[in-house]
């Protein structure tokens, strides 16, 4: 049995963490793949399970050693999405989400036409920049930075096959239970 590939995308501040994580937690054959990001860590966030933090450098060597599946740059810093945690997951019948950039998304669909993208959209441009600026995690030089990348993430938008509002947590939920399950 083979699992299927989840791409899920949507600007930064949309609430695709929390959205996720109740996912997550109610769907036990879904597993979030671990990207590796030249970022730093936010307070809070364990190397390992939100990402594996790693240098230029290693991510350099990553890219020669064809071990991305995809990746992208955004907001000046590079994500990358391991080959082997995803197809080793789908081998064993996992079904993997992939919490990426549109950039990433598109990547994933032409070599993985099967794989469903779906695409997280906020209620209003408004709310997306109070929510950005409320979890209070970014220089205003990093906010701008997302908010100038929010455009292009909703045109490239047109090419997901679903689109979800995440204006409440259980009725996005219901959505995308609806898609996914
Ligand atoms: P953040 O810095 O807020 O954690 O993530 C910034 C953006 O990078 C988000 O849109 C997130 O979905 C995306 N991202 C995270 N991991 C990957 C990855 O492995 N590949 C790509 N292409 N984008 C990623």
């Amino acid at each position: 049995m083979v699992g299927k590939l989840f791409v899920i995308s949507g600007s930064s501040g949309v609430g695709k963490g929390t959205l996720l994580k109740e996912f997550l937690n109610r769907h036990e054959n879904f597993k979030l793949s671990v990207s590796c990001t030249t970022r730093q860590p936010r307070i809070g966030e364990v190397d390992g399970t939100n990402y594996f933090f790693i240098t230029n450098d290693e991510f350099d060597k990553h890219i020669k050693n064809n071990d991305f599946l995809e990746w992208a740059e955004f907001s000046g810093n590079r994500y990358g999405t391991q080959k082997s945690y995803v197809e080793k997951k789908l081998s064993e019948g996992k079904n993997i989400i992939l919490e990426i950039d549109t950039k990433g998304a598109l990547q994933i669909k032409s070599i993985i036409p099967n794989s469903v993208m779906i695409f997280i959209l906020p209620p209003s441009f408004e709310e997306l920049e109070a929510r950005l600026r409320g979890r209070n995690t970014e220089t205003e030089e990093a906010i701008q930075k997302r908010l100038q990348s929010v455009k292009s993430e909703i045109e490239n938008s047109k090419y997901f096959d679903y689109k979800v509002v995440n204006d409440n947590l259980e009725t996005a939920l219901k959505k995308l239970e609806n898609i996914m399950c």
